[in-house]
């Protein structure tokens, strides 16, 4: 199976093995690296592995950057040459519903002033409306097109049975939707929003490649797809020389880590595939506000959240209270809240190029951003501490060959 990998001039200097790695090696430059010829490649290379013949593990770094003005991190999507700010800004549950258009605004506008370049919606949040307040703020700012990153997600369309799915009837319609409703000509990434028994592969990995070829989307990626099915689509994209997915949208916080750090990372490793994580902070458990009572505005309290109150109030949301009491006090230690925390910690992880963010408010957003100031604090120990008091810490594969 080919797979093109994009390798920078940095990475290519940078590891010792690079050389063994890049050694006769056709580039993107029009010449062949040998063994200290890096500097005949400007910009960037694409190196082509055979993977059967190469370990998982291939020695490509793409380099983070921080911003000087906002102290944003910079990482690629993946290994898409897209660069996007490590913290993204999700629109589900308030923009359209939970919080009005004049709010959605001002939190959008510190998000962009503090570097967020990744915002998020669907088709289906708050019905479309999501996707309307987001497009009319964008017009409304004004901001460069080219300055942002905006990606939509497509399955759950409307009440018809031809408006749900991943036909390539829904994916082609649903996103002309989207469009219209964002008021923009494209978006950055469009996602499949779960996987579709009903939609065969190639119908899917064809419908994706056409809604990039025709310009109304940049990339096209996954949210909830297993790693069979991601690694099946992007197959199917080589086997038909059509566009693979650069990206798996996942859950990923301090008590749902299985997917992200176990599964991925061999994705992210062999295929290229960046994990974009979501709800970091489980719904807003992980501040610790649920741990007395349900307050007021919150989400748990939310008309049409039955289910979240439920959660925070089960067995099991209790003993997950318990334990962020222990998680608290490291964050007292290292001067920061508990979502600071633990939103750094989904930051930490390999293969995770950005995590969105949920904010009901501009207070809520700048505590979260705060998070990158912690990142340098989570040492290996405190690390290993937070382990020790979750007690999930997945299996990956390099350890159990060790
Ligand atoms: P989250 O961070 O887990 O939860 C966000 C909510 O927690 C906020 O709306 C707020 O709710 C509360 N909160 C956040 N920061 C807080 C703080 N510092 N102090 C107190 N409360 C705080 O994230 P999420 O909204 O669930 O997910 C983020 C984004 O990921 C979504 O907007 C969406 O774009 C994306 N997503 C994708 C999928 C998918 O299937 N692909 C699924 C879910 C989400 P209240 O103030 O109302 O309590």
């Amino acid at each position: 199976m080919q797979v093109s990998i994009a390798c920078t001039e940095h990475n290519l200097k940078s590891r010792s093995s690079d050389d063994r790695l890049c050694s006769n090696r056709p580039t993107s430059c029009g010449s062949t690296v040998t063994n200290g010829g890096h500097a005949k490649c400007r910009t960037t290379a694409v190196l082509t592995h055979n993977l059967s013949q190469n370990s998982p593990q291939l020695p490509i770094y793409l380099k983070e950057s921080t911003s000087r003005g906002t102290g944003m991190k910079y990482r690629n999507l993946g290994k898409s040459g897209l660069r996007v700010s490590c913290l993204g800004l999700g629109t589900w549950v308030t923009f359209g519903s939970q919080i009005s258009d004049e709010m959605a605004e001002n939190i959008m506008a510190v998000a962009f002033e503090h570097g967020v370049n990744l915002f998020d919606t669907a088709e289906v949040y708050a019905s479309g409306k999501a996707e309307v307040t987001l497009g009319n703020i964008i017009k409304k700012r004004g901001w460069r097109r080219s300055s942002f990153v905006i990606t939509t997600k497509i399955y759950w369309g409307g009440q018809a049975e031809t408006e749900r799915g991943l036909s390539r009837k829904h994916i082609i319609e649903g996103l002309k939707g989207s469009l219209e409703r964002l008021q923009l000509d494209y978006v950055d990434i469009i996602f499949a929003n779960r996987t579709d028994a009903n939609s065969p592969m190639e119908e899917i990995v064809r419908a994706m490649t056409y809604v990039i070829n025709q310009g109304m989307a940049m990339y096209w990626g996954t949210s909830r797809w297993s790693s069979m099915e991601i690694m099946e689509a992007y197959s199917v994209a080589r086997q038909f020389n059509l566009i693979p997915p650069v990206c798996e949208q996942a859950e990923y916080h301090l008590f749902q880590r299985d997917k992200v750090e176990a599964q991925l990372p061999e994705l992210y490793h062999k295929i290229g595939i960046g994990a974009m994580t979501w709800s970091p902070l489980a719904c807003g458990l992980i501040t610790g506000k649920y741990e007395d009572s349900i307050p007021e505005n919150s989400r748990a309290a939310l008309k049409g959240y039955q289910w979240l109150k439920e959660k925070v109030t089960s067995e099991e949301g209790r003993r997950q209270q318990t334990k962020l009491k222990e998680v608290h006090a490291i964050a007292e230690r290292l001067n920061c809240s508990t979502a600071q925390l633990a939103v750094a910690w989904c930051l930490r992880s390999e293969g995770v190029s950005s995590v969105l963010l949920g904010v009901s408010n501009v207070e809520q957003l700048l505590e979260n951003l705060g998070s990158i100031q912690v990142l340098p604090q989570l040492t290996p120990q405190t690390i290993s501490e937070i382990d020790g008091i979750l007690g999930n810490k997945p299996h990956t594969k390099k350890e159990s060959r060790s």
